[in-house]
């Protein structure tokens, strides 16, 4: 079985976008500029922020992190952003996810300039996504087409599966395997004999949120398996990260799988900073 290994992918393109980076800073004599605004103190999105700050220096991305008190108004938060859509500096702004519960996600997402928008959330972008005329594609299916081309995996003609239809996964993942060519089947919480699609299917992108709750025995021998889940388990005390798929199981059956940790989960933020750049060069 080969393994998928997105830390290498990642690091190849980190490489490389560097490079482009280098060169556009000193044509612009200006770094690119990703500002991320943090509200509240979830301790999983102030970890999320951290791997985000770092990967933005390894590249030469000027970052910076707002952080807002968890009691902030609507207003409070609009008057931020209005100031960063507004700066010649900043060419990505992010709002990090979950939002404190009295905030309306949406209504802050539309805030954002669409032209500086690197997680191609606002409704605009998402238009422009689903309608094929992409200005960024949602960064964790955009890393696992990456992973796929890196690993000269074609997909026209292939039939694939997405479990999970989430925003931010499942339906953008569909979006994209099936702009590429591939019969898509997009499954979910409501279908009925998962296992059924799973086994019929050249490529599984597995992004329901259930840890190990897929096998060998839910894929088709030679199958391509993409594990986009990301757990927390407790192993002889320890923190161990786990994903959708119980992944040592498949040596032997599947022809190619990610792995977790060292999969998808380093692509997103690569893809985070490649749209941040994008969107630099587009001004
Ligand atoms: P979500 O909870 O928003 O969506 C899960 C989807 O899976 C839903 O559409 C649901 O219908 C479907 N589903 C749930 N149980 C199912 C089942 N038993 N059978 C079939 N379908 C089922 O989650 P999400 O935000 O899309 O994230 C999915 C997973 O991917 C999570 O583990 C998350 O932590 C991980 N994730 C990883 C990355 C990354 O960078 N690797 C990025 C985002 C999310």
């Amino acid at each position: 079985m080969i393994k998928l290994n997105g830390l290498e992918v990642s690091k190849k393109l980190r490489e490389a976008l560097k490079q482009s980076i280098a060169t556009w800073a000193n044509e612009n004599n200006r770094p690119p500029g990703l500002s991320v605004i943090l509200v509240g103190e979830d301790p999983a999105s102030q970890v999320y922020v951290a791997h985000k700050e770092k990967a933005c220096a390894q590249v030469g991305i000027q970052s910076e992190v707002i952080k807002m008190s968890g009691v902030s108004t609507f207003t409070e938060i609009e008057a931020r952003i209005n100031k960063l859509n507004e700066s010649p500096n900043v060419d990505g702004i992010l709002v990090q996810l979950p939002l404190p519960k009295h905030l309306d996600q949406r209504k802050i997402l539309e805030l954002i300039s669409p032209k500086k928008d690197p997680d191609g959330l606002t409704m605009e972008n998402i238009g422009l996504f689903y309608g094929g005329i992409h200005r960024v594609k949602s960064c964790t299916p955009n890393g696992v087409m990456e992973i796929l081309k890196h690993y000269e995996i074609n997909v026209e003609g292939k039939t694939a599966v997405v479990i999970g239809r989430s925003q931010i996964v499942g339906l953008p993942m569909f979006n994209l395997l099936q702009q590429a060519g591939a019969t898509v089947t997009l499954c979910h919480s409501k279908t009925k004999n998962l296992q059924e699609h799973t086994t019929k299917a050249d490529i599984v992108v597995a992004a329901a949120g259930q840890p190990e709750f897929l096998g060998r025995n839910d894929f088709k021998k030679d199958a391509v398996v993409i594990d986009v889940g990301i757990h927390r388990k407790e192993v002889a005390g320890k923190n161990k990260l786990v994903g959708d798929v119980k992944y040592s199981e498949l040596d032997g059956h599947v022809k190619a799988a990610t792995p977790v940790p060292g999969g998808v989960g380093p692509m997103t933020i690569t893809m985070l900073l490649q749209n941040t750049f994008d969107l630099a060069c587009s001004e």
